[in-house]
């Protein structure tokens, strides 16, 4: 048995339990190893009989002095009862519907039992038991060596009872007693587990070796150790994307971009051309890219705004600089839609200065506005006769060469990495010559997520918004004043307003109760409005399919659009002045908070209404907070706090690592797994073992 062995050789996993098993995405040997308890019930301490009192949790080391199933007159319920003592006294303990324990327990049987000692009936109910001693028979393996050294309480390695117990995020079906039971079958595999760590880190910061980590971590021998094992395996997570993210970086460090000079006159000149003035962090966001042009050393920066907060501008300065010194500029947007918002856009803001500005999407390619066949508009850019390109994922295809690519521009989170990069300039040209490039996001990202994520990348923030906007006036509703807001809503309609209404999840068959969107579309579109045209959106429909009800309602074809999360992402409809958010406890507050920047974005004032039908105080303070917070950055930061990354950050899309065991909140470990990688990089200190490890892990799209 080794790492790589799957999970189904193990004693007692069958069909069913591997393919529970595999909803947890564990399927070998490693899987399990590596799947970390998230909390800990200290069962260690072995009390006696006389000296329980109270209800609370405890462990008893008992000898059975009888045992019997009894069968309860309901229907198929079944009753184990027995009579437990030690040197001070007797209790009772019970268990239900588990008539094989009578089987497997005797009189004159030595227990260890935990659980929850009931002070009032003085008895135990359903607690988890282990032989003294016999436990190591289950284990298919001979683990003789394993054997801990008895304990304080004179008692070896138990897996269940008398002990620290690891409690585990588990799914239907699967019960802590068997992960524990599973594990235990893993433990030779775990102390044979090679620490590629250099020693010198392990013993500078006084780590466990990666073995004692691992089986401290699943058997802590005391909660010093699982402490231990939790600072070493957090840092080897956080170390290893550090690592991986340095050496991309280092890597990325033989290629050139080029040297774009700043043009102070023609960028003030344009700068003054604008409707507005520019904010002081506009300004200063701009000066950072116009700066990083300068330099041969390709651009790497990551351009963070709340929404509305005026990223596109910025943009657009920077763009100037690119395209007069003779280069090219591509931008690039998740869909259809936002790319042709931001071509009208920039239409818009390049008025003034007679630029050739291109849309390349799936299916549409124009240029200033006239339609334009893909073989004419693939010449042009391979003839260098565009300033801007603007487009979809169209624009990375295999036969797009762009002549005289300067920088590249992204819009939220797009996966775009250093061989798209590559892929875009002129095949014939030098191979170590990249553009330089630019991400841009609305979705507030903290500096610890940043610095997990990207190392230092070089960041840019927004932190103002341009001056009058009306802020956005948000209410938790409760249901009694639902319809109540229904009438607000069909007077905002009356005025010629649309609403968003935004539901959690898509199936009707949804056990949660929380309410699906095709049924909220149908009440709203049958009973509540059936005179509004109501339009459905969600996740299931074809991204054509999306792009064709957005365009729809952005052209009024619909008064209401009710939709699941999927209408997050940057998309204007300044006509829009009601965001309407169903199950709103289901969501992170950075998450409401995109949703609600998707109302105000034009001339007129605008709400946000949140629903949930949990009442919770928890729940109602932390929806409450929307109410007075408009500030993306500190909701994001409250909800780390409160719920973690990966729920806020929604891991998958955002490319963000799956972190199994480190938090954000670890600042330490992470500033430290930092130094010590790049350390590791600046010295050619990394070792094949190192150079294996990396292979499988996953990094940022900034330098994939
Ligand atoms: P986002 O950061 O969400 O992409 P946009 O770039 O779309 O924001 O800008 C939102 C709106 O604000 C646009 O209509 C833009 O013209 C306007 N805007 C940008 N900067 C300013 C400013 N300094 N003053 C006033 N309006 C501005
Ligand atoms: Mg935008």
């Amino acid at each position: 048995m080794d790492l790589n062995t799957q999970i189904a050789a193990l004693n007692k996993v069958g069909k069913t339990t591997a393919i529970r098993l595999k909803k947890l995405g564990l399927n070998t040997i490693s899987d399990l190893i590596f799947y970390f308890p998230f909390r800990y019930e200290d069962y260690s301490e072995i009390r006696l009989i006389k000296d329980l009192f109270a209800t609370e949790n405890v462990t008893i080391k008992v000898k059975v002095q009888m045992i019997a199933n009894r069968r309860l007159r309901q229907r198929r319920k079944s009753l184990t009862e027995a009579l437990v003592g030690d040197e001070t006294g007797e209790l009772k303990v019970i268990w239900f519907n588990q008539p094989f324990i009578a089987k497997n327990i005797k009189v004159g049987d030595e227990l260890f039992l935990s659980g929850k000692y009931d002070g009032e009936k003085v008895q135990m109910v359903g607690p988890e038991y282990e032989k003294c001693d016999t436990n190591l028979k289950m284990d298919t393996n001979d683990t003789s060596r394993l054997r801990s050294k008895p304990t304080a309480n004179g008692h070896t390695n138990t897996i269940h009872t008398a002990r620290i117990l690891p409690v585990y995020h588990l799914t239907e079906g699967v019960t802590q007693k068997q992960m524990r039971f599973l594990l235990s079958q893993c433990k030779r595999v775990m102390e044979s587990v090679e620490d590629y760590l250099p020693e010198e880190i392990k013993s500078k910061n006084k780590f466990l070796e990666l073995n004692k980590a691992l089986l401290n971590i699943h058997f802590p021998e005391s909660s010093d150790l699982a402490g231990q094992a939790e600072k070493r395996l957090k840092f080897d997570e956080l170390f290893l994307i550090q690592l991986a993210i340095a050496k991309m970086k280092s890597d990325l460090k033989s290629n050139k971009s080029f040297k774009l000079a700043f043009l102070e006159k023609q960028t003030k000149e344009f700068v003054d051309s604008l409707p507005f003035t520019l904010t002081d962090a506009q300004k200063k966001c701009a000066w950072d890219i116009i700066q990083d042009l300068e330099k041969e050393k390709p651009m790497n920066r990551m351009l963070e705004g709340d929404v509305g907060s005026g990223k596109t501008v910025v943009v657009a300065v920077a763009m100037i600089n690119v395209i007069l010194n003779g280069y090219k500029a591509v931008l690039m947007a998740p869909t259809e839609i936002l790319a042709t918002q931001h071509y009208q856009g920039l239409q818009k803001l390049y008025s003034k200065q007679k630029l050739d500005i291109c849309l390349m999407t799936g299916s549409k390619r124009e240029v200033n506005g006239e339609k334009i066949s893909k073989k004419d508009l693939l010449g042009k850019l391979e003839k260098g006769e565009l300033d801007v390109i603007i487009g979809t994922h169209a624009v990375i295809q295999d036969n797009v060469e762009i002549k005289d690519l300067g920088l590249v521009v992204v819009d939220e989170q797009h996966r775009f990495g250093v061989k798209q990069r590559k892929a875009l300039i002129e095949k014939d040209k030098e191979k170590n010559l990249i553009p330089h490039f630019l991400s841009m996001t609305a979705t507030p990202i903290p500096r610890s997520l940043v610095l997990t994520l990207y190392g230092d990348l070089d960041l840019s923030i927004i932190n103002q918004m341009p001056p009058g906007r009306k802020s956005i006036i948000t209410k938790v509703v409760y249901e009694q004043q639902r319809l109540k807001a229904y009438d607000f809503i069909r007077s905002q309609i009356k005025e010629g307003r649309q609403i968003f209404v935004i539901c959690p999840l898509i199936d009707p068959s949804d056990k949660l109760g929380v309410k699906s969107v095709k049924q909220e579309h149908e009440r709203l579109d049958k009973q509540t409005f059936p005179d509004l045209n109501i339009g459905l959106m969600h996740g299931r429909l074809k991204g054509k399919e999306k792009e064709e009800v957005m365009t729809d309602f952005y052209n009024k074809k619909y008064d209401i659009l009710v939709s699941t999360s999927v209408i997050e992402v940057g998309i204007d409809v300044p006509n829009a002045t009601i965001m309407m958010i169903e199950g709103a406890d289901r969501f992170g507050l950075a998450q409401l908070h995109q949703f609600r920047g998707r109302v105000g974005r034009g001339e007129f004032q605008s709400y946000c209404f949140l629903f949930s039908d949990n009442n919770s105080l928890q729940t109602r303070k932390r929806l409450k907070f929307m109410e007075s917070c408009t500030d993306g950055f500190q909701l994001a930061e409250k909800d780390l706090e409160l719920r973690g990354a990966g729920e806020v950050y929604g891991t998958r899309q955002s490319g963000l690592p799956d972190l199994k065991i480190a938090k954000l909140t670890d600042v330490e470990i992470i500033q430290l797994a930092q130094i010590e990688s790049q350390r590791l990089i600046e010295n050619g200190l990394v070792t094949p073992e190192l150079e294996e490890k990396l292979r499988g892990t996953r990094v940022s799209f900034h330098y994939e």
